[in-house]
Order: C-alpha cells, then sequence, then structure tokens
C-alpha cells in the first residue's frame, strides 16, 4: 500500500486496488470469467497448488481471479486485516468462521441479537453436529467470563444489533475472549468499514454482508470474511475451499463498483436517517426510536466511542396495535417492504424481536418498526411518514 494508508478514506476508496493491473490504462479492473487457470509446466502448476490458500494464488476458478483478489484487499485495507476472503452471501460469511475453526465438542458464544437466520445454522445445523451453543445477553461486558467453557473458541458479536440495535462493547470483549484463548468475530455489516473497524478494538474476524451498503444497488449478493492475523486466513482459506465457496466475477464487479461510492452514499444515508429518527422521535405515537447515535440510545456512549458515523438503519417502537402499525407501513409510498437493506431504496418493515430471543426478552410494550433510510430527498421521505401516521390515525 505505500503512502496510501495516510490517505482520507474517501480517497483510498478511489484507489484501493487498482494500482497495478495488465498497463492497458482501462481504469477498473477487468472482470474475469474462470474456472480453468492455465499454467506454463507441471511444476508451474504445483507450485500454485501449494500455494493455493495464499494470498492472490491464481490456481482454479473458484479460488479467485485478480478481480477477486483487488476487491479482497480493498475490504481488508479498509478494515486493518491481513487479508479478505469474499463469499457467496453475507449468511455464508457469518458461517464460514463457525464452521472454519470449530470441532466437534467445542463452544461459541453467540449474542442473543444475533442476525437471525444465522441463528438457524448455529441451533439447527451446528449444535446438531456437535458444536455447543450459547446466547448472551449481548449488554454483557467482562461478565461473559462466567460464560465460558474450556471448550470455548469463538465468540461472536455483532454491533449493532440489526434488529433492535443493542451496542457491544468490543474492547471489553476482545480482552476477556482473548484472556480464554478464543477468537473473537465481530459482524460489522451496520457500520460498513467506514463507520467502524472492529480489528483495531480487538476482533480477530470481521463479517459483512456486502450485500448491504457495499453493493448498495440491491442487485447482488455477497459476503466478505476480513482476517486480522495471516494463520488464520489460511485456514479460513481452506475451509472456504471445503465449503465449495465461490463468487460470481459479475458480483464481485458490482460490489467493487459500489466501493467507489460507498463514502458519499453512507454520508447521504446517515443525513437521512437521522433526519427520519428525528422526526420520529417527536411523534406522539412513537415510544421510543433506537437509533445508537441518538443519546437517549443505550450504547450511545460506545457509539460515540467507536464509531465514526452511523448508516440508515434503525428502529422506532410505535405505542399503536400491529394492524395499525402495519397499516402505517402499507401506506407508505416511498418506502418498500421487504428484507435486506443497504440499497438506494427506503425500506420500512414491521418486526417482531421477541422471537428471535433466547438469553433475554423483547420486554418493550408497543410495535417494533425498522427503517431502511435511502439516497431519496430527505423532505419527501419525511412527507411520506407524515402523511401515513396522518391517515392511519396513528
Ligand atoms: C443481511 C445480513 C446478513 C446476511 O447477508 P445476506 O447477504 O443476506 O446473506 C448478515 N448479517 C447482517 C447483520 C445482515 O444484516
Amino acid at each position: 500500500m505505500g503512502n496510501e494508508s495516510a490517505l482520507q478514506r474517501d480517497t483510498l476508496l478511489t484507489k484501493l486496488g487498482l494500482s497495478d493491473h495488465d498497463g492497458t490504462g482501462v481504469v477498473n479492473v477487468p472482470v474475469h470469467r474462470a474456472s480453468t487457470i492455465l499454467f506454463q509446466s507441471s511444476e508451474e502448476l504445483a507450485k500454485a497448488k501449494a500455494h493455493r490458500f495464499d494470498k492472490g494464488t491464481l490456481f482454479y476458478g473458484r479460488f479467485g481471479t485478480p478481480d477477486t483478489f483487488a476487491f479482497e484487499d480493498a475490504i481488508a485495507a479498509l478494515e486493518g486485516g491481513y487479508g479478505s476472503i469474499a463469499v457467496p452471501s453475507g449468511l455464508a460469511a457469518c458461517v464460514l468462521p463457525l464452521v472454519g475453526m470449530l470441532k466437534s465438542g467445542d463452544h461459541v458464544l453467540v449474542t442473543d441479537s444475533v442476525y437471525e437466520p444465522l441463528r438457524a445454522t448455529l441451533t439447527e445445523c451446528l449444535s446438531e453436529r456437535g458444536v455447543d451453543v450459547t446466547f448472551y445477553d449481548p449488554s454483557l461486558g467482562a461478565d461473559l467470563a462466567a460464560l465460558f467453557t474450556a471448550r470455548t473458541r469463538i465468540v461472536y458479536a455483532e454491533a449493532p444489533g440489526s434488529l433492535t440495535f443493542e451496542m457491544q462493547d468490543l474492547r471489553v470483549l476482545s480482552n476477556v475472549t482473548h484472556a480464554r484463548g478464543a477468537l473473537l468475530v465481530c459482524d460489522n455489516t451496520w457500520a460498513t468499514p467506514l463507520y467502524c473497524n472492529p480489528i483495531s478494538l480487538g476482533a480477530d474476524i470481521v463479517v459483512h454482508a456486502g450485500t448491504k451498503y457495499i453493493v448498495g444497488h440491491s442487485d447482488a449478493m455477497l459476503g466478505i470474511v476480513v482476517v486480522k492475523d495471516q494463520k488464520h486466513y489460511r485456514a479460513l482459506r481452506q475451509a472456504s475451499n471445503w465449503l465449495g465457496y465461490h463468487v460470481s466475477p459479475d458480483d464481485i464487479f458490482l460490489a467493487s463498483r459500489g466501493l467507489r461510492t460507498l463514502a458519499v452514499r453512507m454520508e447521504r444515508h446517515q443525513q437521512n436517517g437521522l433526519a427520519l429518527a428525528h422526526f420520529l422521535s417527536q411523534q406522539p405515537a412513537v415510544r421510543r426510536v433506537i437509533h445508537p447515535a441518538l443519546p437517549d440510545c443505550p450504547g450511545h456512549a460506545i457509539f460515540k466511542r467507536d464509531f465514526s458515523g452511523a448508516s440508515g438503519l434503525f428502529a422506532a417502537v410505535l405505542s399503536t396495535s400491529l394492524e395499525k402499525a402495519t397499516a402505517f407501513v402499507d401506506s407508505l409510498s416511498l418506502f418498500g417492504i421487504g428484507f435486506s437493506w443497504g440499497g438506494y431504496e427506503s425500506l420500512a418493515l414491521v418486526c417482531d424481536p421477541s422471537h428471535a430471543r433466547t438469553a433475554t426478552q423483547w420486554q418493550e410494550r408497543g410495535i417494533l418498526v425498522r427503517f431502511h433510510a435511502g439516497l431519496e430527498h430527505q423532505d419527501d421521505l419525511l412527507d411520506d411518514l407524515a402523511t401515513a401516521l396522518r391517515v392511519t390515525g396513528i
């Protein structure tokens, strides 16, 4: 990277991974469609095979091509890791460190606020195959130590939770985790590599649903696993191969393209999210807005210390019935109803977090609506919210 690391993030986004390709003058790294990679000799092939789990080795299409490597290097540089591994979805990224590091009889501690589909992988797949899974209260810091067993290998965090936005103190968690010889894995999708870098706070492995803000246009699915140390990087490359993971070069292209505009998009997502959150917090029908950047949100102190910005995803608890909250969401015209987030479009979703808890209880009275603030003009979004509140009589 040379001097590049001295540059501001916004500038880095326009440079990373572009410095040294084929000398044609074309700005972007070309898309390489590949299964077979041809070698000059059997010896060259044997050499590539021996290094196939090392960074940037061209061996066989499934292991990636120069466009994959450029994207992986860019994300690793932004997160401050040794390397990163592109995988087929965000969920695939969450799963990789678990499958790659855990053996039958091992124990994993997982935040109760974890991305819900990963909970199913843990309880329906991994625990059925001999991995011992314990969910923990995301507000635990040093007290997490009491939940360790002699076989605890991984502590899995997500900061903030993508439905209920609990913050986690990664510095404290990493101290506790490392004191017991385990690894800290953190899902950093909400903040993107721009607004938080968990490795700098003590995490060993960072996972991202690149599907969200990095791709940024709701048109591709992709995950990324960033690894702090070379040793773990190799182990996870190998695990990625066990699982047969591969990311299409077209999806790598879309994610690389998304990365170039990430900083400007995140600024708007942040601004719009805050405007909506402030508006909603002033409405009599809104019991509570859960947005880590608002001072009354639990975890705000951690947010202020560890994050340099907020994305556009937050929630509001409405003091109304499920029927009225649903009618409110249905009558919004600029907010789509659907899963995922991080695209240019705003979204709203009625959610019931109580189904996704086992270590803690969701005790909020009222109905939770999760919002994603897209890239539309703020005034249009605010008008839409005001109209929907009015017509549904909330
Ligand atoms: C969406 C999401 C994932 C999964 O990503 P997919 O690409 O949809 O598989 C993982 N973690 C978090 C926090 C997410 O929001």
